[in-house]
């Protein structure tokens, strides 16, 4: 059985809501927004959409509300050519949301994980050859982090390579980071983990996203950086997405780390030149295009 280019994603899915309003409303207030709009998003579902447009086989494997919401956002995966067998609809319970007001340069957000919160290492079990047959194994930390940890060691018994992507950052345990082939902090995730006991025993493993000052990767013990593009910056949501999905896409090829990390770069970097955390990420030949 080939295993090339498929990469799994166990992970979030949700529907972004975000409204302009010219202020912040006080407490107790309405106020009157200006635009709204609506777009799907958790991290899980966007790299999921990342690798797809890279050209990979996308299994995902989490969960949505038995609402419309969840409906529309299967069904956009779907569009996205992504297998969905492995999304389970919770009776029940509400799709996963972020509500986003945006005012001036500022955002404030609340994530409701509905059903995000309900992917069990039960529900990732149930879910094992599709994680057993992939190339790639692709996971964040917006889903529980036992059916995280479920989900390596299933790749880990299957030896399917493993991308930890530890966002948004929590303290992992540490057969998580050990089951990790690489790790792919931001630089702020990166902070907090050097202030973990088992950094030492890491650093090998990571793949540093610098945002404007581009990626860095391990090599014979130091880090080595590739720097960024000079793009014309409208939107940086979903910037470090478009980064693990490309990754993992191109690792699942068969790409050696140095150019899998170049060409996530280069794909962030042109995702950040658009609106929006999904619409913004290019496909295989808009890459191809960009990096003649
Ligand atoms: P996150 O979005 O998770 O905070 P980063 O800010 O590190 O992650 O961005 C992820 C990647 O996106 C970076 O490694 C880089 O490749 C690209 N990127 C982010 N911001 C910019 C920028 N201003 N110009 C060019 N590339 C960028």
């Amino acid at each position: 059985m080939s295993r090339k280019n498929k990469v799994c994603v166990v992970g979030s899915i949700n529907m972004d809501l975000a409204v302009n309003a010219e202020r912040m409303p006080e407490q107790g207030e309405t106020i009157l927004g200006e635009g709204f709009a609506m777009s799907p998003g958790g991290k899980g579902a966007n790299q999921a959409v990342a690798a797809a447009r890279m050209g990979a086989e996308v299994e995902m494997i989490g969960a949505v509300g038995d609402d419309s919401f969840g409906r529309l956002l299967v069904s956009g995966l779907r569009d996205e050519g992504i297998r969905t067998e492995g999304v389970r609809t919770m009776p029940g319970t509400a799709t996963g949301t972020a509500t986003i007001i945006l005012s001036g340069g500022d955002n404030r957000i609340i994530v409701a994980p509905g059903a995000n919160q309900q992917v069990s290492p039960e529900l990732v079990r149930t879910q094992k050859e599709k994680i057993a047959g992939s190339s790639v194994l692709l996971l964040q930390l917006e889903i529980p982090i036992e059916a995280v940890t479920a989900a390596a060691e299933i790749a880990s018994d299957h030896h399917v390579p493993i991308i930890l992507n530890p966002a948004p950052y929590q303290k992992v345990p540490g057969e998580l980071v050990e089951a990790a082939s690489y790790i792919t902090p931001n630089v702020v995730e990166d902070m907090a983990m050097r202030q973990e006991s088992f950094y030492s025993r890491i650093e090998h493993k990571l793949i540093l996203t610098k945002g404007e000052e581009g990626a860095a990767y391990s090599a014979k013990g130091k880090m080595e950086t590739i720097p960024s593009y000079q793009v014309d910056v409208k939107d940086t949501t979903g910037a470090g997405d478009t980064f693990n999905g490309v990754l993992a896409a191109r690792l699942a090829a068969g790409e050696s780390i140095p150019d899998a990390v170049a060409a996530s770069n280069a794909a962030a970097a042109l995702s950040v030149t658009k609106t929006g955390a999904q619409a913004g990420m290019p496909t295989r030949a808009e890459l191809e295009q960009f990096l003649k």
